[in-house]
């Protein structure tokens, strides 16, 4: 199908795109999730406002103890990023087991974030990272909690007139073991379960879901019954017996609810092998 009409304005930098955006306008970025909606006129946004070029929101680096991602850096520079490859290996693996490689040169952390996709899997990520997201708007900067930012399906804490900017994320501890995992939707690569887990040395552990429920969630349950505990098989047995209890599980035509949770326990019983 083809969209409604819209004007296109393309911002060079970030306090030109904020001064742009205004009650019907829509930030484009990969554009990978946009533009499909726009194509079955499920978004019809009266202007784009295109930060594809704004260089502030492109990159990686590590300053000032924390790991740094430009809200515009694609799934694939992520995939490719050394830093993130040495210092959050999980986050490597997961940009690159989204969609295909054309999909991975176009979409952005950022666009993935902010469109809150129930099956996206940066969200399951940068729960288990404890990121926090910075967004700008006229009024200045804010920081969200990753644990604060995801709010329902497709909804997020952002407010009008808010651009990401950059996923922050502590610098894990030396010897921090981290896994991502997910069960492909085999056409499009999203994921009909993910589960994101990072362990720090002291035993610590984060656990996240993505897929599960119509909301990315981080498993307090299974957290629980593996934080500060030797990962042995009675240990994981322990959390997979608590993944997702009291979650309202998605059921869709690619896997029911009885499936997505005996899915949950085995993707996170596999992510707490591999950081064991
Ligand atoms: C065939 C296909 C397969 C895919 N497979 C996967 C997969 O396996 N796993 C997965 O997680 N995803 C998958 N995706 C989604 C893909 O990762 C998208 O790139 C991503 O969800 C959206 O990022 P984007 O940069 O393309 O954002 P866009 O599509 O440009 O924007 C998405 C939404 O976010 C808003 N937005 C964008 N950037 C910002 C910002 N910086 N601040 C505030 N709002 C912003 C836009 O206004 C829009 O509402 C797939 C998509 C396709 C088409």
């Amino acid at each position: 199908m083809i969209p409604v009409a819209f004007d296109y304005q393309r911002a060079t930098t970030v306090d030109e795109a904020i001064a742009a955006l205004s009650g019907d306008s829509k930030i484009l970025a990969g554009g990978h999730s946009l533009l499909p909606a726009m194509k079955l006129r499920l978004s019809q946004p009266a202007k784009l406002v295109d930060i594809t070029r704004i260089a502030a929101l492109k990159g990686i680096k590590e300053e000032n103890g924390e790991i740094v991602i430009g809200a515009g850096t694609t799934h694939g520079d992520i995939a490719k990023d050394d830093l993130i490859k040495t210092k959050l290996p999980f986050f490597a693996d997961g940009a690159s087991m989204i969609g295909d490689v054309q999909v991975r040169n176009h979409g952005t952390i950022g666009g993935s974030l902010a469109h809150a996709d129930p099956a996206a899997d940066w969200t399951a990520l940068v729960l288990a990272a404890d990121a926090a997201i910075e967004v700008q708007s006229s009024s200045g900067k804010r920081i969200i909690k990753a644990t604060d930012f995801f709010t329902g399906l497709f909804s997020t804490a952002l407010e009008d007139g808010e651009i990401i900017t950059a996923i922050r994320i502590a610098v894990p501890a030396a010897g921090t073991k981290t896994s991502y995992q997910k069960f492909v939707q085999p056409a499009s690569r999203f994921a009909i379960v993910g589960c994101a887990v990072m362990r720090a040395p002291d035993g610590k552990t984060n656990i996240a879901f993505t897929g599960v429920s119509d909301n990315p969630f981080r498993d307090a349950g299974a957290e629980a019954a593996v934080s500060g505990k030797t990962l042995d098989n009675a240990t994981i047995s322990a959390a997979t017996n608590a993944a997702a209890a009291g979650v309202s599980i998605m059921s869709d035509h690619y896997a029911s609810e009885p499936y997505r949770r005996h899915l949950a326990k085995v993707y996170l019983k596999k992510a707490l092998q591999a950081v064991s």
